[in-house]
């Protein structure tokens, strides 16, 4: 504003430098005739007698005085005429340099305007330059920044004519450094760096030849700064010479600066939306993002008659990997995961994490519902991932469910819902490597899976689990040999609830470690007192699950637990069984776990044996003493020819391989009696005893010896 007002009065001081000139010339010429008319006819008449000549040389002198004055005001005008001109040249440089200031304030306000506005950093910088060729009035303005390895700086966007001159620039700003730009002493001091001439200096590089060659003549390049590191720097270039003053540097620095500083405030803003719109462990969108995202490809799909799948997906076994190699193994295992699912899809699908090895993904624009099964199947696909050292490789499982617009739901979270419910229908685990649809029915089931969950919680705490044990006898003569310990909750909500029911809940949720240390633990206290009481030759068999096996330290746990109830290694009463699929899902690590408990002398059986569909090859690799032969094999016995073959086979099997078999699930004499003439002794089924308190299972037990 100020700068106007120089500007619209400029024409009063030249007023007054002229009425100051007229005065000048008014008074020497006053004092001139003042001076010649006292003092020429006194000299005169000092100088002359004779009157004739007096009277000529007055005439003469009249006309002299004529000439000389004229002189003289030739003079005086001629040279007050040169200074006013000087004034006036003077004055319009003032001018003009006045008017390139406010064109570079209006630039740094724009440029402020723009700050304000734009949300991204290569829009912010194209118009900054636009705004300093437009506004600013420079032929050309580029910015550059610092690259990455924080040593050279090159231009990022640029606006005006000539473009080409800023081609393959690359400023060297590592000041010390032999190879430095001659401009980065002054940038990196925070200085301006300015040339007001470029022929005149010696070509700096490239660039700078070229410049010259288009015509440009003055060259400013100005650094901005994040506290005391170098951002980047700003360029002008200007056809015209010597344009870079003080007062103009001073203007373009704050330019830089609060381009820097805009720079900073889009990074920053960026970065709070990463953090509250991503997953930090992948990088993936999150929840929030993923549901805003399908809000958008509902609108789109509602408009075009489209279909929208979503998806969800676990990794299965994630806690396991936690539980047994920690939690980086884990975070790297869900990293690449997501780097699968990311390189399967296409472009315009989203797929987010929602943590804890749970995925989502969004599939638009799809002709039919049932195009998300196509897409599960890429998905899906299991894969081994390499886990370093001696390790060996994880085989990698995923399961989804899926929900589809329109049908399951309208909106994003429901459809989120939907799939959530589909991929937990029956355990995630139940599906491994397949895709469920979400059906309606399945919420009832949802919701009384997550209360059931909820109770379970709070079970050992409320005091709602015991322990039944159910006798393993000899098939020739009855006797008891051993018994197993099953596991029972009586809810105060639900009644009681089955052991198939809540035991993969518990595995799911990680509870199952707790559970099973405390079943250990009463086992342990019952065996040992069953022992004390002079029953030396039972043994107790006990339940664990893969996750428990996995647990780093369960060995020492276990010491632990037969210390605490004098257990002997050399006479162990303790058996442990395993199932054949927890065994399969990991194979070299359940068997390092499984020899370690060998060596406290515990015997291993393998439960549920031939339901796990493997390789009878790796038995052999396997330290177990024992088979025990699966309820659905058993059941077959007495009129299936294939179930009786079965059990020849597995008879023979054991035999080679040096292994005990125990038949499970036998109800009726006949079942008992055929799987005695197979070869098979040892047995456990409702026929002998159902499971039952300890108190009940004791009256079945021998007389106690000694
Ligand atoms: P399992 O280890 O195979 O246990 C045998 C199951 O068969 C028991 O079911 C038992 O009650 C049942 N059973 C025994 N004899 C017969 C019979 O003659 N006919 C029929 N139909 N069934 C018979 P339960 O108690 O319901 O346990 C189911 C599963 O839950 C167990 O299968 C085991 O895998 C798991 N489980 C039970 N307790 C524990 C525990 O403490 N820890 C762990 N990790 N798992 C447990
Ligand atoms: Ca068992
Ligand atoms: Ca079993």
């Amino acid at each position: 504003m100020e700068h106007h007002a120089v500007t619209r009065n400029g024409s009063s001081p030249s007023r007054s430098l002229a009425g100051r000139l007229a005065l000048r010339i008014v008074v020497v010429y006053l004092v001139m005739g003042i001076l010649w008319i006292a003092l020429s006819d006194r000299a005169l008449a000092m100088l002359v007698d004779d009157p004739v000549l007096l009277t000529w040389l007055q005439t003469f002198k009249g006309w002299a005085y004529v000439l000389v004055t004229a002189l003289l005001l030739y003079g005086l005008i001629a040279w007050q005429m040169h200074v006013l001109a000087q004034a006036n040249v003077r004055l319009e440089e003032r001018g003009l340099h006045i008017a390139r200031l406010n064109r570079v304030h209006a630039m740094l306000s724009a440029i402020n305007g723009a700050i304000l506005r734009i949300r991204h950093r290569d829009s912010l910088l194209r118009e900054s330059c636009r705004i300093a060729v437009d506004t600013g009035g420079f032929d050309l303005a580029w910015v550059g920044l610092v690259n990455a390895d924080a040593r050279t700086l090159s231009p990022v966007a640029s606006a005006g004519d000539a473009l080409d001159c800023l081609d393959g620039l690359s400023l060297c700003i590592a000041s010390g450094d032999p190879d430095a730009h001659p401009m980065a002493a002054d940038l990196c001091a925070r200085l301006p760096f300015v040339v007001n001439e470029l022929s005149a200096i010696p070509p700096m590089d490239e660039c700078h030849s070229r410049a010259v060659a288009r015509g440009f003549r003055a060259m400013a390049v100005v650094p901005f700064f994040n506290g005391s590191q170098l951002l980047g720097v700003l360029g002008f270039l200007s056809r015209q010479a010597t344009v870079f003053d003080a007062d103009e540097l001073q203007l373009l620095t704050e330019v830089a600066a609060d381009t820097g500083l805009g720079l900073m405030i889009i990074d920053q803003a960026q970065a709070l939306e990463r953090s509250t719109r991503y997953d930090p462990l992948t990088g993936l969108p999150n929840r929030g993002l993923l549901e805003e995202r399908i809000g958008q490809a509902l609108l789109r799909a509602r408009h075009h008659r489209r279909y929208i799948g979503v998806m969800a997906l676990e990794v299965l076994g994630l806690r396991a990997v936690i539980d047994s190699l920690g939690r980086q193994q884990g975070d790297r295992l869900q990293q690449v995961v997501a780097r699968r699912l990311l390189s399967r899809l296409r472009e315009g699908d989203t797929v987010a994490h929602l943590g804890n090895g749970e995925f989502a993904l969004l599939l638009c624009d799809l002709r039919m519902g049932m195009d998300v099964s196509e897409v599960a199947d890429k998905l899906l696909e299991p894969f081994e991932l390499e886990m370093g050292g001696d390790l060996p490789p994880l085989h990698v499982k995923l399961s989804a469910g899926a929900a589809v617009y329109p049908g399951d739901a309208e909106s994003g979270p429901e459809l989120l819902h939907c799939a959530g419910v589909a991929l937990h229908q029956g355990g995630a685990q139940s599906h491994a490597g397949r895709c469920v649809f979400y059906a309606r029915e399945m919420d009832e089931r949802v919701r009384e899976y997550q209360a059931l969950d909820n109770e379970l919680q709070g079970a050992l705490q409320r005091d709602e689990m015991h322990l039944h044990y159910q006798p393993i006898v000899n098939t020739r003569d009855g006797s008891v040999l051993g018994v197993e310990a099953l596991l029972r909750w009586d809810n105060r909500r639900f009644g009681s609830v089955s052991p198939g029911r809540f035991i993969p809940m518990a595995e799911h949720s990680g509870l199952i470690l707790s559970l099973g240390e405390w079943v250990l633990e009463q086992a342990c206290a019952q065996i040992a007192h069953w022992r004390a009481q002079g029953w030396n030759h039972l043994h107790m068999s006990v339940n664990l699950s893969a996750r428990q096996l996995l647990t780093p330290g369960f060995d020492t746990q276990v010491v632990k637990v037969l210390e605490r109830h004098g257990l002997d290694k050399d006479d162990m009463p303790l058996v442990l069984e395993v199932t054949e699929t927890a065994v399969i899902e990991d194979m070299e690590q359940v068997s390092e776990a499984l020899f370690r408990l060998k060596r406290l002398g515990i015997a291993v059986h393998l439960d549920d044996f031939g339901t796990g569909y493997a390789s009878l090859s790796y038995l052999h690799r396997l330290p177990v003493d024992a088979l025990k032969i699966d309820q659905s094999f058993v059941r077959g016995l007495g009129g299936d020819p294939v179930a009786e073959n079965l059990i020849r086979t597995l008879v023979v099997l054991a035999e080679r391989l040096d292994l005990s078999l125990v038949a499970e699930g036998v109800e009726t004499d006949e079942q008992r009696d055929i799987l005695r003439r197979l070869g098979c002794d040892v047995a456990q089924g409702y026929l002998f005893a159902r499971p039952a308190p300890a108190e009940q299972i004791e009256g079945l037990f021998p007389a106690p010896q000694g």
